[in-house]
């Protein structure tokens, strides 16, 4: 059995960094700028954050985004299970509240194979949201199994297991205000 690592990494701890901290909050600002764009100021917007991996990106959209016309709900989805492969099947929650009639911005960590956006996507559709838009602020330059439209994207990533910034390595690295790649004495 392998014994528990510390969690109190930092980026140095990483194998190799591949987004700084200062990239991500330009990126973060300027998908904050494209996104009240998008919606008049009347506009009432569903904003359904995926957890968990895309806390960490929702809470600081939200702090440029800095205006109440935003309903922030959270809703939990997973495909990995604490592997780093997609496992295959979306798990989710029930829908949070109702989106019947409803402008919805789905907020998530990183588009790679696409399963699980295109099935939140369909959810909502069926449930009856009459808008729905895709914000990410990773995409994984890879085959996308189940290709979706992206509205708002943060940057792109290559096509490696990435942690940090809300990604995860079984619970770890989420917190890291950096993206890399796993050090190379853990084995996926
Ligand atoms: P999908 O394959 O459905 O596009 O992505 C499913 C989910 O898998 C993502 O929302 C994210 O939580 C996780 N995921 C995808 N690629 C990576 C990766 O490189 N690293 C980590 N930690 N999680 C990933
Ligand atoms: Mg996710």
């Amino acid at each position: 059995m392998q014994c528990p690592l510390p969690s109190n990494e930092t980026c140095e701890h990483l194998g190799e960094i591949l987004v700084t901290s200062q990239q991500i909050d330009q990126a973060v600002a300027r998908v904050a700028r494209e996104v009240r764009n998008a919606y008049g100021p009347g506009d009432s917007v569903l904003a359904l954050v995926l957890l968990e991996g895309a806390r960490w990106f929702a809470d600081d959209l939200f702090v440029q985004l800095g205006e109440g016309r935003w309903e922030r709900q959270d809703f939990k989805a997973s495909s990995y299970h604490g592997t780093t492969q997609s496992c295959g099947m979306v798990q989710t929650d029930e829908l949070p509240c109702s989106v019947q009639g409803r402008s919805v911005l789905v907020i998530d960590d990183i588009y790679d194979t696409g399963r699980t956006l295109g099935h939140i996507l369909d959810l909502l559709t069926q449930a009856g949201a009459v808008d729905v838009k895709t914000c990410v602020m990773f995409e994984k330059q890879c085959h996308h199994a189940h290709p979706i439209a992206l509205d708002f994207l943060g940057l792109t990533v290559p096509d490696r297991f990435i942690v940090g910034y809300g990604l995860d390595f079984e619970g770890r690295y989420r917190d890291l205000k950096c993206v890399g790649v796993l050090p190379q004495h853990i084995d996926l």
